[in-house]
């Protein structure tokens, strides 16, 4: 955000999904601001004599910066009170175009402030809030008009209508077309960004994503001192699961153990699938004892999956490396790697079992599994 614009619009947030929304605030800032110009304009050449105005219309003119002014404030960098500050303003130009309308008859073009009132109405607001401004200030000049000191001709009221009626049409048309393709686009991100973070195969992270969200994990654990851990799981003999019984009946086994991590792990930790039968979970405030309670967990559960392959049950077992983080890590990676060698020290160790990678490199090891 530049400068200019942190010092119009204020250090409101909005959510990629809220572009829409930004716009429009950004917007709504924009007409205010040049409402209260326009409108100081008038107020000093009214006070400087050079373009009188009568006294009743100079407080409404007063009442109007004022309000702007207020709202402008409120608004800046608060976007949840949008639509509120929105019908506020709408409110507060109404009361001034009509002042005008009602007080100063020598201006026979006044009737045309109205008109930008409907395309801000639809932009600011969308099509419901559109179409009834639109509604509104049909009926409104229709109702008003013979009340005028000097009412408009018969002529000119007709054309007013007409160009109000097709005003308040191509502005719903464009707004609510443009709307829905908005909507189409954010749908479509949102479909994009959840393929893109995600393994086809087993549904859970990719590896770049994992890595990503892993990393976050990690420096959010440490701002509040709190330890991490890793798992990282390797399917035993996976090699001769693909050459006995084909790389589809592979593929089928790997999902299924996947589902089954998924279902044995709490909800607040994260699983990636970081290679071919390669998977890692990082868990955010743990340390390496309950680390380990829940790697022997995951590795009884995938265990006892049994997955019925060519009509008969199939054990698949895990190695599992058990890594916790570090003062000194920088991230994933450092805390990934260690947790690598606890895995490659259970399949020393004859596989199917829980591997700790402790602080001083000393090898320790969970319950040996039952044969
Ligand atoms: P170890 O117990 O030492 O881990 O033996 P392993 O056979 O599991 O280890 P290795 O790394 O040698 O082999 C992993 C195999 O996983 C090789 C590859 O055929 C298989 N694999 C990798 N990705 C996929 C996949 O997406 N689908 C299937 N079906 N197999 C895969
Ligand atoms: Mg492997
Ligand atoms: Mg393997």
């Amino acid at each position: 955000m530049s400068k200019l614009e942190r010092a119009l619009f204020g250090a409101a947030r909005f959510q990629e999904s809220e572009e829409y929304r930004e716009f429009q605030y950004r917007f709504l800032i924009l007409v205010m601001l040049a409402s209260l110009f326009f409108a100081s304009l008038f107020m000093l050449s009214a006070l400087s004599g050079m373009h009188p105005l009568p006294t009743g219309h100079v407080w409404v003119l007063g009442g109007f910066l004022v309000s702007t002014g207020g709202l402008l404030l409120v608004l800046r960098g608060r976007s949840r009170l949008y639509a509120e500050v929105t019908i506020a303003f709408f409110t507060a130009s109404i009361a001034m175009f009509t002042s005008a309308l009602l007080q100063v008859p020598e201006n026979e073009l006044r009737v045309l402030w109205f008109y930008t009132s409907i395309p801000s109405a639809y932009i600011l607001m969308g099509t419901r809030f559109g179409l009834l401004a639109t509604a509104s200030l049909v009926v409104g000049f229709a109702v008003i008009n013979p009340w005028l000191a000097v009412p408009y001709s018969r002529h000119a009221v007709v054309s007013g209508l007409v160009v109000m009626v097709f005003l308040g049409f191509f502005f719903h048309v464009h707004v609510d077309r443009s709307l829905a393709y908005f909507q189409r686009m954010r749908d479509s991100n949102e479909r994009l960004r959840e393929l893109s973070q995600h393994d086809v195969l087993t549904g859970v992270l990719n590896a770049r994503a994992y890595y990503e969200q892993a990393d976050r994990l990690i420096l959010a654990s440490r701002r509040v001192g709190q330890p991490c851990s890793v798992l990282f799981i390797d399917l035993d003999h996976f090699k001769w699961i693909n050459d006995s019984h084909g790389h589809a009946t592979g593929d089928v086994v790997l999902r299924s153990v996947a589902e089954r991590m998924l279902a044995t792990m709490r909800r607040s930790d994260l699983i990636g699938r970081i290679g071919g039968e390669e998977f890692s979970v990082l868990m955010p405030h743990t340390d390496v004892a309950q680390a380990l309670v829940l790697a022997e967990k995951l590795r009884a559960a995938v265990e006892a999956l049994m997955p019925t392959v060519s009509g008969r049950p199939l054990r698949i077992t895990t190695s599992i490396g058990v890594a916790s983080s570090h003062e000194g890590d920088a991230g994933i990676f450092d805390v990934q790697q260690r947790a690598d060698r606890a895995m490659y020290q259970a399949k020393a160790q004859g596989r199917n079992r829980v591997t700790v990678f402790d602080a001083l490199q000393v090898w320790a090891q969970a319950p040996a599994p039952s044969a």
